[in-house]
């Protein structure tokens, strides 16, 4: 209890000393979870803000003050949600989810010691590169590969290890933005490079490149436009007249494949996306793409392409900056291991399987799940179901595509609703659209959970 002093006549309540208060029991559950020294900020903070209060030496109500202040420290910053926005691979809800066989081999790999880089036959220094190279040339074909961060970091590696200081030819259809500041005449200006575009937006021609090859040339470069496409009277030129081009002249080629896979989408009934195997026959060199889009691993750069490249581009001084550690090369190791056996990916692989999920197989989760969802929505909304079309994200084939069916609601005060969704243990995140809040459930796949917290919605 706080002592009363008399000053000047008036009581006021003074608090405790703060030393006094962090050794109060009531305090220890919350100095165990996220340590003293905050604790003890937050007691000061209470009683700056309790002085002359009845309650300032209160230890039970301090200890919920404490608490609510500190919540966002006990409690982690980055959380599951649901992702149903229709967008399979959401770079800003994390992309692709790793199959169980990557993140076992990945929570390993973060509690011992491995052989990231040690030889176990000679006992002498290995090669973290040797424990993916082989995978990626088998799936691919090509005769050498590495790993970085991510895609972004390989385009920039691969263009300072071939181009510093030269000009890299690329097509004005090419130039492209993808979210999130990656842009390719800024990469190309960080890695040293000077960009010289040829042809057009909508078209550009083989006799473009021919005529801007020049003593200064270091390479060509293509880029899979990714999040735009271009349609009507348009022309690019393919890898297949590109490559003998630049051989001729000594150059090589480099192409970004964006999203890039390894595996035939057309399997699974999905349109066709360009495959880094594809990429390798044409005789590009050195060929770049992500590890966390549809190739369902862990975020990372991958380069394949020509051993006299690759070498040049791992011995580069920026490869060391832009390296992956064991834990992502473990989870991709393992992803890539998977490819041994493209027919069970659908199974295995959460990318492949949610993509080539059957649209009357989530028209059946649909029915399931409306009675409980518009029972919890109440009257005032109009809950139902409605064909729609979603995207695989990340950059793979912009337009919509993936038919799926979307959990809807329609009603006033949208924007209220999603927020209320937003809020739940597990944020739901959809979308909306012509008025209408959509749940796509193509990416829905622990129903239980999702339907276990639906009742904390109603009003
Ligand atoms: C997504 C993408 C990138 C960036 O890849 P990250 O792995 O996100 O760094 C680069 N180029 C293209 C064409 C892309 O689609």
């Amino acid at each position: 209890m706080s002592r009363t002093d008399r000053v000047e006549g008036t009581s006021i309540h003074r608090p405790p000393s703060i030393d006094r208060m962090a050794n109060w029991p009531a305090l220890a559950p919350l100095i165990d979870k996220v340590g003293r020294a905050p604790v003890v900020d937050a007691l000061r903070a209470w009683a700056e803000a309790r002085r002359g209060h009845a309650d300032v030496g209160d230890a039970a109500a301090c200890a919920r003050w404490c608490e609510e202040k500190l919540a966002s420290l006990a409690h982690p910053s980055q959380r599951r949600v649901f992702n149903l926005t229709g967008t399979v691979l959401h770079t800003n809800l994390g992309r692709a989810l790793l199959a169980e066989e990557a993140i076992e081999a990945a929570v390993a790999a973060m509690r011992t010691p491995t052989t990231l880089e040690y030889d176990l036959a000679d006992g002498g220094r290995g090669e973290r590169d040797d424990h993916i190279a082989p995978w990626l040339c088998r799936l691919t074909g090509a005769e050498a590969a590495t790993a970085v961060n991510n895609n972004a970091g390989a385009v920039l590696l691969a263009l300072a290890a071939l181009a510093a200081g030269r000009e890299v030819i690329v097509s004005r259809g090419e130039l492209i933005e993808i979210g999130g500041a990656f842009r390719i005449p800024d990469i190309m200006a960080r890695a040293g490079c000077r960009l010289v575009e040829v042809g057009t937006t909508n078209r550009t021609h083989l006799k473009d490149y021919a005529a801007a090859i020049g003593p200064d040339t270091a390479a060509i470069m293509k880029v899979h436009p990714s999040n735009y496409a271009v349609q009507g009277f348009t022309s690019s030129v393919p890898a297949a007249e590109l490559v003998p081009l630049a051989h001729e002249k000594g150059l090589p080629v480099i192409e970004d494949l964006g999203s890039g896979t390894l595996v035939d989408l057309e399997t699974w009934g999905l349109p066709h996306e360009p495959t880094a195997r594809e990429a390798v026959a044409a005789g590009i060199d050195v060929v770049t793409f992500s590890g966390d889009k549809l190739l369902g691993g862990p975020q990372a750069g991958l380069l394949v392409g020509k051993r006299s490249c690759i070498e040049r581009i791992a011995k580069n001084p920026l490869k060391r900056a832009l390296r992956l550690d064991k834990v992502r090369l473990a989870g991709l190791e393992a992803t890539l291991r998977l490819y041994a056996a493209p027919e069970r990916l659908v199974m295995r692989l959460p990318t492949i399987r949610t993509l080539a999920r059957p649209a009357a197989e989530i028209h059946a989760q649909a029915e399931r799940l409306l009675p409980a969802f518009a029972q919890v929505l109440g009257a005032a909304w109009q809950a139902g179901i409605r064909p729609v079309r979603g995207q695989i994200g990340s950059g793979a084939l912009p337009v919509d595509l993936l038919p799926s069916f979307a959990l809807t609601a329609k009603g006033r005060g949208l924007n209220g609703l999603a927020a209320a969704l937003r809020a739940l243990p597990i944020p739901v995140i959809g979308r909306i659209e012509d008025d209408t809040l959509l749940l796509d459930l193509r990416t829905l796949d622990d129903e239980a959970a999702f339907v276990a917290q639906l009742d904390r919605l109603a009003p």
